[in-house]
């Protein structure tokens, strides 16, 4: 079976990947993807995200990562995938990520939403506090994949000079 797990990855965290780990071990294949909506400002750009992304995945052979303007519903349907994955990290993710696995459902009732509850350790974990912390010169190195700690050196670093 295959699975999805769409996101923005704005940039790919620990707790990201920790549920793609996860999710890799439940499913014959796993696509993360990578989402592309115009209305959203990004810090990274979608071919750096991905870039970041396949870094971060070189250990696990059935994962692959892809990227969509569209819903993730017809996506899904184009690739035969029947599952899209979730994270739950907190109550405050409860009411939103309902709301999308609902219309999902309405949209497409053969494609099952399946949520995954973080690891406690990066339950608090976001891309937006990473950057945060980044932006202000703190260490990221616990939280996110080496790749991207430097990546966001790299960017706050040019903006200082
Ligand atoms: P989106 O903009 O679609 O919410 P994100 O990249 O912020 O994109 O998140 C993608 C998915 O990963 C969401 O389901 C989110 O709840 C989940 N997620 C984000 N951070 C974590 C984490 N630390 N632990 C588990 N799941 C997470």
């Amino acid at each position: 079976m295959k699975a999805i797990y769409p996101g923005s990855f704005d940039p790919i965290t620990l707790g990201h990947l920790d549920l793609i780990e996860r999710s890799s071990n439940l499913f014959k294949s796993v696509i993360v993807l990578v989402a592309v909506n115009s209305e959203k400002q990004y810090l990274f750009s979608l071919a750096e995200r991905i870039k970041l992304i396949k870094n971060s995945i070189q250990h696990l052979r059935n994962v692959e990562v892809d990227s969509f303007s569209g819903l993730t519903v017809n996506y899904a349907k184009q690739h035969n995938a029947k599952t899209i994955i979730r994270g739950l990290r907190a109550v405050s993710d409860f009411e939103r990520e309902l709301q999308m696995a609902q219309i999902n459902h309405s949209l497409k009732p053969d494609i099952e939403t399946l949520f995954l509850a973080t690891a406690s350790e990066y339950s608090f974990l976001s891309s937006s506090v990473v950057k945060e912390v980044a932006r202000f010169g703190g260490a990221v190195e616990h939280l996110v994949p080496l790749s991207v700690a430097k990546a966001l050196r790299e960017h706050y670093q040019s903006l200082l000079s």
